[in-house]
């Protein structure tokens, strides 16, 4: 199965505050353990990251990329892999159509491993943008309560989002255990 995941808030520790340097970015525990584990099962990892902070001057693109380098070895070190990772450079202003909520991300990941569509597939995040982007474009919507996701389940019980059933768990480890134990996910 093809699984996408949010990076801050579900991957690494983020408070609010822009990650901005390697050094800075800080896997939450348990969850590069959690994408190896869902790797080595055969699943197919991707991340969809809203990277506004370029366009914002905090960091540049040879930065984003030493902060995924690192994030990649952590899961290599454990014999995963992650099949491709697509970010949104732009400030929100730019109304790019790749920031999440919009679709662009995770369109870019579609044609990446030339599928016809993303039904079928999970996007786990932190943030309603994810669940949203998750939503619209067919993947199964995840939450979890790293992050920002406590905020997020709390505002979802008031505004849930239409039609879609939001599997929700504590982190990414607490996901993979389920997907992993579970039969006809
Ligand atoms: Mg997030
Ligand atoms: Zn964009």
């Amino acid at each position: 199965m093809l699984i996408i995941l949010d990076r801050d808030g579900v991957i690494n520790e983020y408070d609010g505050n822009y990650i901005c340097s390697a050094d800075e970015w800080i896997p939450i525990p348990g969850s590069i353990e959690a994408i190896a584990r869902l790797s080595n099962a055969g699943h197919c990892i991707a991340i969809a990251t809203n990277q506004s902070g370029i366009a914002r001057g905090y960091y540049d693109i040879d930065e984003l990329d030493a902060m995924h380098h690192k994030l990649e070895q952590l899961v290599e070190a454990q014999g995963g892999c992650i099949e491709f990772i697509a970010y949104c450079p732009h400030h929100p202003d730019e109304h790019c159509n790749c920031r999440k909520p919009r679709t662009g991300l995770l369109d870019q990941i579609r044609d990446h491993f030339h599928l016809d569509s993303l039904q079928g597939a999970m996007m786990v995040g932190d943030s309603r943008k994810d669940l949203e982007a998750g939503y619209t474009t067919g993947c199964r919507p995840v939450l979890v309560r790293t992050g920002n996701g406590l905020d997020t389940e709390r505002h979802l019980d008031a505004r849930p989002i239409p039609d879609a059933e939001v599997a929700i768990y504590d982190n990414l480890s607490k996901f993979t255990d389920a997907l992993l134990s579970a039969e006809g996910w």
